[in-house]
């Protein structure tokens, strides 16, 4: 019995992984690629499926609200809003991140 060691991590590396760690909520989007400049990405949302192409903060606003700052907010696949218990969850997840990383 030979204890090796390497524990096993999974080798799940993402390249995304750094820039997810204070962004939680590009896990509820589909990254398409990322611009040139500015950092922003073509991304699609995974509620409603609407293509944009923006930085993060307008994916939170897009998931989180509030609207009118130049992008809506997310209506899902009905057109409806995401129920209020979601968009806490996703705050939520927000939150918890900007503390982590603070
Ligand atoms: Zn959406």
């Amino acid at each position: 019995m030979s204890t090796q060691g390497l524990v096993g991590g999974g080798g799940a590396t993402s390249p995304n992984l750094k820039i997810d760690k204070g962004s939680p909520l590009w896990r509820h989007t589909t990254r398409i690629a990322q611009c040139p400049v500015g950092g922003a990405y073509i991304w699609k949302c995974n509620y409603c499926n609407i293509q944009h192409r923006s930085s993060y903060s307008r994916v939170k606003l897009h998931l989180l609200g509030p609207t009118g700052e130049g992008i809506n907010m997310c209506l899902g696949s009905d057109k409806k809003r995401l129920p209020a218990a979601q968009i806490a969850t996703l705050a939520k997840e927000q939150e918890d991140a900007n503390r982590a990383v603070a």
